[in-house]
């Protein structure tokens, strides 16, 4: 069973090569000048923390770097940071140490330096092991350079190995996915994360799909694509523990189960998100901004909300849900809210939640309907209930 872990950090990298043209992040094209400016911003950030010690004295479970490519920058530049995060938080001597990488971003000598600055795990965006649908959403990169830097990072010592995949892409078939999974299994990553294809405001590929250039994604078809992956990921060894995400035993990522069991996470870098003493903040989403407060002497934060314990729980509450073993209504909290316990009891009745033993679960049909789940949720947050539920 996935226990509540502890507090982590997230660095955002915000520069790529190019944009993905179904991609909404925030991030600026990678210049070398913009991107030492933006490094002395990200110390003086965490410096700023470091005096505010917003974990007190408990050491790191997790730190990631995410983007954005946090591989636009280079080993040593990443090797800072990462010395800088571990000489101001501490780290657990387990932590999980992350950076998510774009293959065509790094190589064997790169990956060599990061894993000897004290990186244990690589995140790899492969997205697709077709090449024309990479070609089709303007992904740079090959699948054969996805394939050689797995190898390659196993060699550098790398021995948890992520890779992203989407399904949806345009033109992809039931059968092409079925292909990308195979080549993806062959090459025995530690851990997997399959994502539908979203559809985001002011992508180029929701122009394109305006423009009728290009169809748009396939609901059933996506629906089919999703079980598909269980359906050969399971044999294969990798158990499905949310509804994204893959592992095999022992390797469900730190990171990912901290931000879905009520763990605390600071977000360094612009547009990064936090949660921190049951306060959610978020950094502006503009480099030009970011840097200009920190060189003030300024946070750049620009939104802050205290969560009141009824939403506080709710947000535990549906990510939790999300999880293959589910959550104890219990441990939420939830028992407290009236409206929470009518609202689990009507999913279930509709199934789109299920009870196992004392927790609380999506159905496989529910996991369709997440999004809607969790709005129906915080909106049904009550009076605090009577003693003596049955929960
Ligand atoms: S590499 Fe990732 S972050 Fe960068 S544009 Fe593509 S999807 Fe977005």
């Amino acid at each position: 069973m996935i226990q509540t872990t502890g507090q982590g950090l997230y660095l955002h990298i915000p520069f790529c090569h190019q944009r993905c043209h179904f991609c909404a992040f925030y991030l600026e094209i990678h210049q070398a000048r913009a991107a030492d400016a933006f490094l002395s911003s990200l110390l003086a950030e965490m410096r700023l923390y470091g005096e505010r010690r917003p974990f007190g004295d408990q050491p790191l479970d997790s730190i990631y770097f995410g983007g954005g490519t946090p591989t636009t920058l280079t080993p040593q530049q990443l090797s800072t940071v990462l010395s800088a995060a571990r000489d101001t938080f501490g780290t657990a001597q387990d932590a999980e140490i992350t950076v998510e990488a774009h293959p065509e971003s790094v190589t064997s000598e790169g990956l060599s330096q990061l894993r000897d600055a004290g990186f244990t795990r690589i995140s790899f965006g492969a997205e697709s092991m077709d090449q024309d649908e990479l070609n089709r959403v303007g992904r740079p990169g090959s699948v054969l350079n996805t394939m050689q830097v797995v190898t390659a990072a196993r060699e550098a010592g790398f021995t948890d190995i992520n890779l992203d995949l989407m399904y949806g892409l345009p033109g992809q078939t039931i059968e092409s996915w079925a292909a990308s999974l195979q080549h993806t299994i062959a090459l025995t990553p530690t851990h997997l994360s399959c994502y539908a294809l979203t559809i985001e405001e002011g992508t180029q590929l929701r122009a394109a799909i305006q423009r009728g250039t290009v169809p748009a994604p396939d609901d059933a078809l996506q629906n089919e694509m999703e079980d598909l992956a269980e359906d050969m990921l399971n044999p294969a060894g990798y158990r499905r523990y949310e509804i994204s995400n893959y592992s095999r035993p022992g390797f469900a990522s730190r990171h990912n189960r901290l931000h879905w069991t009520g763990g605390q996470y600071l977000g360094l870098g612009p547009s990064a998100q936090s949660y921190v003493g049951g306060r959610r903040f978020g950094n502006v989403s503009n480099l030009a901004a970011y840097n200009e407060a920190l060189h003030s002497g300024s946070l750049p934060v620009t939104e802050s909300e205290q969560l009141t314990p009824a939403d506080d729980t709710c947000e535990r509450l549906v990510f939790g849900l999300r999880m293959t073993d589910g959550i104890s209504m219990e441990e939420t909290g939830a028992l407290a809210f009236s409206g929470l316990i009518r609202k689990v009891d009507e999913l279930i009745a509709e199934e789109i939640l299920e009870r196992r033993g004392e927790r609380v679960r999506l159905t496989a049909r529910g996991r369709r309907y997440a999004d809607s789940v969790a709005v129906a949720l915080l909106a049904s947050l009550g009076e605090p209930a009577a003693q003596g539920s049955s929960h």
